[in-house]
């Protein structure tokens, strides 16, 4: 049986309506969240990213802030910006678009954020705080996976999670957030011995590695729940032919475009799977979400406003 398609539209939807009940209390007791966005240079995909998430601002009625600085800028240029942003009682979340340039002290930078502002969840203040199971901003992918997994009905407590790849930004909190929600839980690295057998005995496996559709749809235990973080572009047409030979469609898109973004995950595990998230529209639309569900909460936690719709469209009840 082909398996459970999970919407990530369908799911951000979702959130989108709940954290409008939440703006709507804020906006009653006189607080409109805001977000300031620092968008260092012209790199088109960062661009991209970057007014994806001032149009979600505008869509859910929250304030933006944008600021451009040169490609050129210092580490202490953008130091100066981030305190300015600290400072600033209007601006509920930071958010410096990754990556900076070589010349700047990219840590130096995002450990400068209050960790109160740090609506991306890369502060080790927040890392912290979800290691040890309190309040805190979580990191928006994996706490996206999370809220994909909520509200689709699949089970973590219990479950069997294998978490493939252990970046500060996705791999490592997913983990977190998984053990936090009673997942047993395996972590997986370009040195793991015999990826193929851990993954077989996975409940969940969320694939947050980067290349292209190397998980087989023989590495997925049948009926297993398949999260695809991973997200690259492919423009060989022979990879492509080899990924896409039982999905004549997505071929033909392929050659008609000259390119795609596939996951992690070979398509072709879609057939053994019970539930799998599709690439695109599966766990992207999540991350700019939990963006925003981060923005209002910052503004919730920071203002002293009451959670009046706790427990709904956030990343998770230890994280509240
Ligand atoms: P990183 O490159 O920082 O981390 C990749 C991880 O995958 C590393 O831990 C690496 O292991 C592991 N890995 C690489 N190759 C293998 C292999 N052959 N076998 C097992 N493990 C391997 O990437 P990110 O965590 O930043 O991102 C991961 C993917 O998720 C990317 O495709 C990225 O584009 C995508 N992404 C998607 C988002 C979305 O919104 N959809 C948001 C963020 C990321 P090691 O540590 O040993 O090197």
């Amino acid at each position: 049986m082909p398996a459970r398609i999970l919407n990530g539209n369908k799911i951000r939807d979702e959130i989108y309506s709940d954290l409008r009940g939440e703006i709507e209390s804020l906006r009653v007791t006189g607080i409109q969240p805001g977000l300031a966005t620092v968008l260092v240079g012209n790199e088109p995909a960062s661009k991209m990213y970057v007014s994806s998430k001032i149009a979600a601002c505008e869509q859910l009625g929250l304030l933006s802030f944008g600021y451009t600085p040169a490609a050129s800028i210092s580490t202490g240029e953008l130091l100066t910006l981030v305190a300015e942003l600290n400072a600033n009682n209007s601006v509920d979340g930071i958010l410096v678009q990754l990556p900076l340039p070589k010349q700047v002290d990219s840590k130096l930078v995002l450990e400068s954020v209050d960790p109160s502002k740090d609506v991306d969840g890369f502060h080790p203040v927040n890392l912290g705080l979800l290691v040890t199971g309190r309040p805190g901003l979580v990191a928006c992918t994996p706490s996206g996976v999370i809220e994909i997994l909520r509200r689709s009905g699949i089970p973590i407590e219990g479950a069997n999670a294998v978490v493939v790849g252990r970046s500060d930004i996705v791999g490592k909190p997913m983990a977190l957030l998984l053990m936090n929600a009673n997942a047993t839980v395996t972590i997986c690295h370009s040195k793991t011995r015999d990826l193929p057998g851990v993954i077989r005995r996975a409940d969940i496996v969320v694939a947050a590695m980067g290349r292209a559709g190397m998980i087989a749809a023989d590495w997925i235990r049948p009926g297993a729940s398949v999260i695809d973080v991973g997200t690259t572009r492919v423009t060989d047409p022979e990879q492509a032919a080899q990924l896409f030979a039982n999905f004549p469609e997505r071929l033909a898109k392929f050659r008609e475009k000259g390119f795609t973004v596939v996951g992690d995950v070979h398509p072709d595990a879609a057939k053994v799977a019970g539930a799998i998230t599709p690439v695109p529209g599966g766990v992207g639309p999540l991350t700019i979400a939990m963006l925003m569900s981060n923005t209002v909460k910052a503004a919730r936690l920071r203002r002293g406003a009451p959670a009046a719709y706790a427990g709904r469209g956030q990343a998770s009840p230890v994280n509240l």
